[in-house]
């Protein structure tokens, strides 16, 4: 018999250390072990090399139950190790919780029969019944789906689909897909501009670079940066697209799809077990060449890994706010200078960040300054809410109506644009002035015509309709105030009742189904008018829109949260460049109280330069990032007392450096949420220091309370 071998395997749990378990064979770091764990059985990792040295006699160390996998086993690369490392030291995250992010215990467990997928038989019989004819319609998006999935999708019966399946409709596979040779037979066309730009990228991933495709809306970026992706594969590397949840409902994704065949995988929220486990597996063992995901897909466990690309990178979900709080934008560009490849970020609204990199000559950079079809840029006015004329009986400036009537009379599509969801964001008693408030948040309550009810956008609390004020307890008396675009919905019905109008916001549009099927309307021209929330910010394509109103131009410049201009300067651009991708002329007005504010300046002079070099200039002065670097600390408790006293003895313990500030203990902005008291330490840093080592150690101080949770965030981008 072998000696015993000692090694540490990492479990995914929420604890911040490998445990010790005994081996008799030699384990390769990043094999996957069963091991027991309290009363549990559980898959980890083995995470340090084997350790000789002799244990006390007093402490019993258990045996590894058995490596994962029959025959082979599965190790995990060495950069996914040290990328899970790497998280968890700079966001100060448990170790076994970024773990947890990677490695799902289902993915080792007993292949069940619901590993079978199923997919239509292209030689099925072609008389179909109604109801099967529905079942046949869900394939429309999905080549593969499982069943259970397509009973809850259709609301068909299982042994109508059961039937389908005897009747070789549908046929029933494995779901681990059949790898075919991928073709790259047809070269992506550019035109000059973009056959420039690819060079340039190209370069970049031989001289293993960051580097920024700034291109315009409209320019063709994807197709520039697929050329790079051909290269790649080409080399036989893997390739992963990282895109903003959202955008991955775009039609590009399918047509990715028709290009890579098998060897792409998409990777997000609302897959299945058994797809996610197919998706890891193929990964790891290198089936698969192309992921194109969200933030998490940065987890996988690539086998060799070559090309990173972060589309749309200045949006802002890139940021994770729960669980593991991180930034997926920064940890691509680290993973890529861990493995000593190319990250390419694209986008036509750059953040600041990025924006400074280049300057700094960190990041490489190429443009597109011309649109794919050879349209131009809408020209972009505003309408001065000062002295504008209105409607009768509207708040809508006559300018604006008229733009979209005539527009109309064109036969060509207008966007009301209003970053409000709902018919009205403030609700107040016309007798007490009292507002409506979210019983559990510090925060009002939304009305919602659509569904007739008052939501809290903060933890999704609802109520019906409010008859009775809850202070002064007058019966009719609330009054909506504040407008939203369900109301903007309302007064365009009232005024101009002809026109075809669709609300395009998340409570509309709750998935994917819902919006591909909203953005088919619009590019068949069935709809007049589009009166979107942010939503229509986030890349989608409209063909024959050529007019754009941005209701609120105002949104965000007076706000004190240091990313609220740049967030305001990056979503009108985006939401002005969905005009006029295929007409040569289009116009975008602005509706504003402060015309001669500087971003809308900017804007409206498209003046790029100007934008970023002013922002450069107010975050230096005021210190903020990326002149240096910040962490939050939020502190939240049900019992306001004991997170008050909390609180105060940790201000107590910070000690702190000369070169570090910490701003607080303060109410935190929403002071209650979720029916939790919040309370906020704000730390700054100068951008070199090491401030996560300062807040670990201040932290580890005070010994935990299980009834305050606290939250570390590194470089915050929400200051709520
Ligand atoms: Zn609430
Ligand atoms: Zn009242």
């Amino acid at each position: 018999m072998n000696k015993l071998k000692f090694l540490s395997v990492l479990l995914p749990v929420n604890i911040d250390r490998p445990f010790t378990y005994s081996s008799e064979d030699n384990l390769e770091i990043g094999t996957i072990v069963k091991v027991s764990f309290g009363k549990r059985e559980l898959y980890g990792v083995v995470w340090g090399a084997d350790r000789e040295e002799k244990r006390p006699d007093n402490i019993k160390i258990k045996p590894i139950i058995e490596v994962a996998g029959e025959g082979v086993s599965y190790i995990l690369p060495t950069n996914t190790l040290n990328f899970i490392k790497w998280i968890s030291d700079y966001y100060l995250m448990p170790l076994g919780l970024v773990l947890k992010a990677s490695l799902k215990q289902q993915f080792f467990q007993k292949k069940s029969r619901e590993s079978y997928v199923l997919r239509i038989n292209p030689k099925h019989q072609p008389k179909i019944t109604e109801k099967q004819k529905i079942v046949l319609e869900e394939f429309k998006q999905n080549n593969l789906i499982d069943k259970r999935a397509l009973i809850a999708k259709t609301g068909i019966s299982n042994s109508i689909i059961s039937r389908m399946i005897k009747n070789e409709i549908l046929i029933e596979e494995e779901a681990h897909e059949n790898i075919t040779k991928i073709n790259l037979d047809t070269k992506i066309e550019l035109n000059p501009e973009q056959q420039k730009a690819s060079t340039v990228l190209i370069n970049s991933i031989k001289n293993k670079e960051v580097v920024l495709l700034d291109g315009i809306t409209g320019s063709g970026k994807t197709e520039v940066y697929l050329s790079a992706v051909d290269e790649i594969l080409y080399q036989g590397d893997q390739v992963l697209i990282l895109l903003p949840e959202i955008t991955l409902t775009h039609d590009f994704v399918h047509s990715l799809k028709k290009r890579y065949k098998n060897q792409i995988a998409e990777w997000n929220s609302s897959l299945t077990e058994n797809q996610r486990r197919s998706i890891w597996f193929g990964v790891l063992n290198k089936e698969i060449k192309l992921i194109i995901g969200a933030r998490s897909s940065l987890f996988l466990p690539f086998k060799k890994l070559g090309l990173l690309i972060v589309d749309e990178e200045h949006d802002q979900s890139y940021k994770q706010e729960e669980g593991i709080i991180y930034n997926a934008r920064d940890m691509a560009i680290l993973k890529s200078k861990q493995l000593n490849i190319a990250c390419i970020l694209s986008t036509a609204t750059p953040s600041v960040e990025t924006y400074d990199n280049v300057r700094q000559n960190k990041f490489k950079r190429t443009s597109l300054e011309n649109r794919f079809h050879g349209t131009q840029l809408p020209t972009i006015k505003f309408i001065d809410m000062r002295k504008a004329n209105k409607v009768k009986e509207s708040f809508l400036p006559t300018e604006l109506v008229e733009d979209i009537k005539a527009n109309y009379v064109r036969g060509e599509q207008s966007l009301l644009f209003l970053n409000r969801r709902g018919y009205s964001p403030l609700s107040i008693c016309g007798k007490c002035g009292v507002r409506v408030d979210c019983p559990n948040c510090d925060t009002w309550l939304v009305l919602h015509k659509n569904n007739s009810q008052y939501i809290c956008h903060k933890c999704g609390h609802t109520e019906g309709i409010i008859k009775e004020c809850k202070s002064c307890h007058s019966q009719d008396t609330i009054i909506p105030s504040g407008r939203g675009i369900e109301r903007v919905d309302e007064e365009i019905a009232r005024i101009f009742p002809e026109i075809k109008r669709m609300i395009f916001s998340s409570d509309y549009l709750n998935n994917p189904t819902d919006i591909l099927n909203a953005l088919e309307k619009i590019k068949n021209n069935e709809i007049d008018l589009i009166i979107g929330t942010q939503l229509v910010s986030k890349g989608y394509n409209f063909p024959y829109l050529t007019y754009v109103g941005v209701l609120d131009g105002d949104f965000g410049l007076e706000l004190s949260d240091i990313r609220s201009a740049e967030r305001t300067y990056q979503i009108l651009n985006q939401v002005a460049g969905r005009a006029g991708r295929m007409k040569q002329e289009s116009m975008v007005k602005i509706l504003t109280h402060m015309p001669d504010h500087p971003l809308i300046q900017s804007i409206t002079n498209n003046q790029k330069e100007d934008f970023y070099n002013t922002e450069l200039a107010i975050r230096k002065i005021a210190g903020m990032p990326p002149f240096s670097r910040l962490v939050s600390i939020i502190l939240s408790s049900s019992e306001k007392a004991l997170l008050l006293d909390y609180v105060r003895r940790l201000d107590e313990l910070k000690n702190t450096p000369k070169n570090i500030d910490v701003f607080g203990p303060i109410e935190a902005p929403i002071s209650k949420l979720r029916k939790k008291y919040r309370m906020r330490f704000l730390i700054r840093s100068p951008k070199n220091s090491h401030i996560q080592f300062y807040v670990d150690r201040w932290l580890k101080k005070l010994k935990i309370n299980p009834k305050i949770r606290v939250v570390v965030d590194v470089d915050p981008y929400n200051f709520l």
